[in-house]
C-alpha cells in the first residue's frame, strides 16, 4: 500500500483529485510535477511540503524557485526534472496523471526505479504499448489502472488473477456531449460545445477526446495492453449515465461490472490502497433514485475515431503511437480554433498509410513516429 507518493501532473484534474485522496488518507507527498502552473503548484508545495517538485517549463520553474525559496522543497525543471520525480528514492508509488505522450518517459523511469505505478496517463500504454508492458514484467512492477473504465475492469477481475475464463471486456462510454448527433450536425460545433461533458469534469484534452470518442478508442488500446486481451474481445457500449464504469464477461456468460457515481476519487483511491478498500469522499450510489440505466450501440459512422483506433491496434507496431500523436496535435488545433470538429478524425485517419511497418520497436522509434505524426497533421492545416 502507498505511503510515500510521487504525483506527476499534480495541477490537472486527476492531480488535484489525487491530492484530495492523499490528504484524506494521510499520505506523505514526496514529489510533485506539473507542466507550467506556478500558482497552483506553489499552493500544493506549501500544503504538502514535498521534498522535490518539477515544472516542465524552464521559465516557470525559475519563477517557482524564487517563490518557494523559503520552503525546503527542491525545484527541478524540464522533462528530466519530471523523470527525477518519477524515480525519487523516498517515494514508493508514482501516480502518473500527465496528459498525453509526454507521460511515456516518466512511466518508463518509474518502472525502472521499481515504483508501484498508478497509471492515469493512458497515452503511455497507447503509444508505448509493448515497451511499457515488457518493462513492467521484467522489473516486476505492478501497473494499477486509474482510468475509471480500467479500474472497473480491474475490480471486476479480482479473485481471478490470471484472467482465467475471461471471455470479453465490456468497455462503457458516456457517448460525450454529441451523442445522437449526425455528422452533418457536427460540422459546425464549437470548442465550447465540445467542452460540455454531461457527466465527468475533466481537463480540456480528454474532454475533446470524449466528444470525438477518440477517448474510447484510446481506452480500447489501453485495455488490450493492460489486460492482455485481443482487440476483438473488447466490446464498446454507450452508457449515458456513467454509472456502470465497465464490465467483464466470463466464459459462462456471467457479467461482472463495477458501479458507482462518476467521481475519479474512487479509482484513484483504489489504485493507491489496492488490495484494501477504505471509505472515500465519494457519495453513495442510489439506484432507485436513478431509476434506470441505458445502453446503446456506438454510432461508428459518425464517431470514426473508435474504428481508427481499432484499426491501429489490429495493425499493431507503431500504428497506435502514430494515431495517438496525430490525435494530440489535431485535438490541440481544434481547441485553438484552427480546424473543425470533424477534421480531427480526418487528420488522424490520414496518417495510417504513412506509418512504417515495424513490429519490434524502441523508445526512439515511438518518439520519432510521434514527432512525425504531429508534423504530418500540422502540414495539412
Ligand atoms: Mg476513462
Amino acid at each position: 500500500m502507498t505511503k510515500n507518493l510521487s504525483l506527476l501532473g499534480s495541477t490537472g484534474s486527476i492531480g488535484t483529485q489525487s491530492l484530495d485522496v492523499a490528504r484524506k488518507r494521510g499520505y506523505r507527498v514526496r514529489a510533485l510535477s506539473a507542466f507550467s502552473n506556478v500558482k497552483k503548484i506553489e499552493e500544493q508545495i506549501r500544503e504538502f511540503k514535498p521534498d522535490v517538485a518539477a515544472l516542465v517549463s524552464e521559465d516557470a520553474a525559475k519563477d517557482l524557485k524564487v517563490r518557494v525559496a523559503d520552503t525546503g522543497t527542491k525545484i527541478l525543471s524540464g522533462k528530466e526534472g519530471v523523470c527525477e520525480c518519477a524515480a525519487y528514492e523516498k517515494a514508493d508509488t508514482v501516480l502518473n496523471s500527465v496528459v498525453g505522450m509526454a507521460g511515456l518517459e516518466p512511466t518508463l523511469t518509474a518502472i525502472h526505479a521499481h515504483k508501484k505505478l498508478a497509471l492515469a496517463n493512458k497515452e503511455t500504454l497507447v503509444a508505448g504499448g509493448r515497451l511499457v508492458i515488457d518493462a513492467a514484467k521484467r522489473e516486476n512492477v505492478d501497473i494499477l489502472p486509474v482510468d475509471s473504465e480500467h479500474s472497473a475492469i480491474f475490480q471486476a477481475l479480482q479473485g481471478n488473477p490470471s484472467n482465467k475464463a475471461l471471455k470479453k471486456i465490456i468497455l462503457t462510454a458516456s457517448g460525450g456531449p454529441f451523442f445522437g448527433r449526425t455528422a452533418k450536425e457536427l460540422e459546425s460545433v464549437t470548442v465550447n460545445d465540445a467542452l460540455k461533458h454531461p457527466n465527468w469534469s475533466m481537463g480540456a484534452k480528454i474532454t475533446v477526446d470524449s466528444a470525438t470518442m477518440m477517448n474510447k478508442g484510446l481506452e480500447l488500446i489501453e485495455a488490450v495492453w493492460l489486460f492482455g486481451v485481443k482487440p476483438q474481445d473488447v466490446k464498446i457500449v454507450v452508457h449515458r449515465e456513467s454509472v456502470v464504469h465497465s464490465a467483464v464477461e466470463y466464459d459462462d456468460n456471467s457479467v461482472i461490472a463495477q458501479l458507482g457515481l462518476p467521481d475519479m476519487r474512487i479509482p484513484i483511491q483504489y489504485a493507491l490502497t489496492y488490495p484494501e478498500r477504505y471509505e472515500s469522499p465519494v457519495g453513495e450510489l442510489d439506484l432507485a433514485a436513478l431509476g434506470k440505466l441505458t445502453f446503446f450501440e456506438p454510432d461508428y459512422d459518425t464517431f470514426r475515431c473508435i474504428n481508427i483506433c481499432r484499426e491501429a491496434i489490429d495493425r499493431g507496431g507503431l500504428y497506435p503511437a502514430a494515431v495517438n500523436g496525430a490525435n494530440e496535435q489535431a485535438n490541440l488545433l481544434f481547441r485553438n480554433g484552427k480546424i473543425g470538429f470533424l477534421d480531427i478524425a480526418k487528420r488522424v485517419e490520414a496518417i495510417l498509410p504513412y506509418v512504417p511497418k515495424k513490429d519490434v520497436y524502441t523508445l526512439d522509434d515511438v518518439l520519432e513516429i510521434d514527432r512525425f505524426a504531429r508534423e504530418f497533421v500540422m502540414k495539412s492545416v
